[in-house]
């Protein structure tokens, strides 16, 4: 079969891989596809732009779109569940797993899409996230906190993990060892990779950060001792302890810095300060040899976001 797109594939272990969901640069976001006794689920799928990477990934590794049982979505952010309506609709038996403070969303996606309008304009919210397609509520399952769910001969168990968002579940993969953790446990770029491994940052993005709720989060994830996590942002890492030291040391610095901060004039452009000096001095303890104004570069979306969740965070404590 010839499709007209050409997806980025990963392979990784145990018949999962990882498909690029193309937004803004390959490398920045992966849907990820678990293949076991010719049945297939997805964890997230980016914006409707990425649907039709993923049709073409499923003719790839030789299934079609009736393969797929479940479409599970970590979270409702449009970054990874933007184009999941759109996608769920190509998917003839698969039923959706969504947290149900996020199935609503999905549903009936009118509140996602004005604030997302809000926040970046009509023009650039039809470029960057395409349409939003709500999902029809008989084809969406709503997640119970250690639940266990199957795909042919293998088992998962999905866990509720707040602290990037209320509404934030992962999927455990007990067969693999691995954990989908859609944001949960940071974001990894392979850019960032050394001799020393990956490089993991905690994303803080509005509106539901929490820095308590990340933190036991992240330890739930650990307590599961994978050899793997696949993240959104970007698939695979291992070294699990270590990335979860590195992100509950930057949860301790993103809260002193919001409080250093927190009545400051120009609160946003100081925090933003402290939050790059971090990350540049962590990126250098990480033996990161790229120089300060690529890291920015690379950086530049995720501390702007970073900051303005953080000073929600402030902000809703009050
Ligand atoms: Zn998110």
């Amino acid at each position: 079969m010839t499709s007209a797109v050409q997806p980025l594939l990963l392979r990784h272990p145990h018949g999962i891989t990882a498909v690029d969901a193309e937004y803004g640069v390959r490398g920045h976001s992966a849907a990820h596809v678990i293949v076991q006794d010719g049945r297939a689920l997805i964890v997230d799928v980016g914006t409707s732009h990425a649907v039709p990477f993923l049709l073409a990934a499923l003719a790839e590794l030789g299934l079609g779109p009736d393969a797929v049982d479940w479409l599970f979505l970590t979270h409702v952010h449009l970054d990874h569940a933007g184009g999941a309506g759109t996608l769920l609709r190509q998917l003839p038996r698969a039923r959706a797993l969504l947290h149900p403070r996020g199935a609503p969303h999905m549903i009936a996606p009118a509140k996602l899409i004005a604030g997302t309008q809000a926040v970046y304009g009509e023009e650039t919210y039809a470029r960057v996230y395409g349409e939003i397609v709500p999902m029809a509520p008989e084809r969406v399952d709503v997640t119970r906190d250690g639940e266990r769910l199957r795909l042919g001969a293998r088992e998962f168990e999905i866990a509720h993990t707040p602290g990037h968002a209320l509404h934030h579940h992962v999927l455990v993969d007990l067969g693999a060892r691995s954990v989908f953790t859609g944001d949960t446990f940071g974001l990894s770029y392979r850019a960032f990779d050394t001799e020393q491994g990956p490089w993991v940052l905690v994303t803080s993005t509005p509106t539901q950060f929490d820095p308590a709720q990340l933190e036991a989060s992240i330890d739930r994830i650990v307590g599961y001792a994978p050899e793997s996590a696949y993240l959104m942002h970007y698939s695979r890492v291992g070294d699990i302890p270590r990335l979860a030291a590195e992100l509950k040391l930057q949860i301790g610095e993103y809260v002193a810095l919001a409080e250093r901060h927190a009545a400051a004039a120009d609160r946003h452009a100081a925090m933003r300060a402290d939050m790059r000096g971090l990350w540049q001095r962590r990126l250098e303890a990480h033996g990161c040899r790229l120089a300060a104004g690529r890291i920015d570069e690379l950086l530049e979306t995720d501390l702007e976001l970073n900051v303005q969740g953080l000073e929600a965070w402030l902000d809703r404590r009050r």
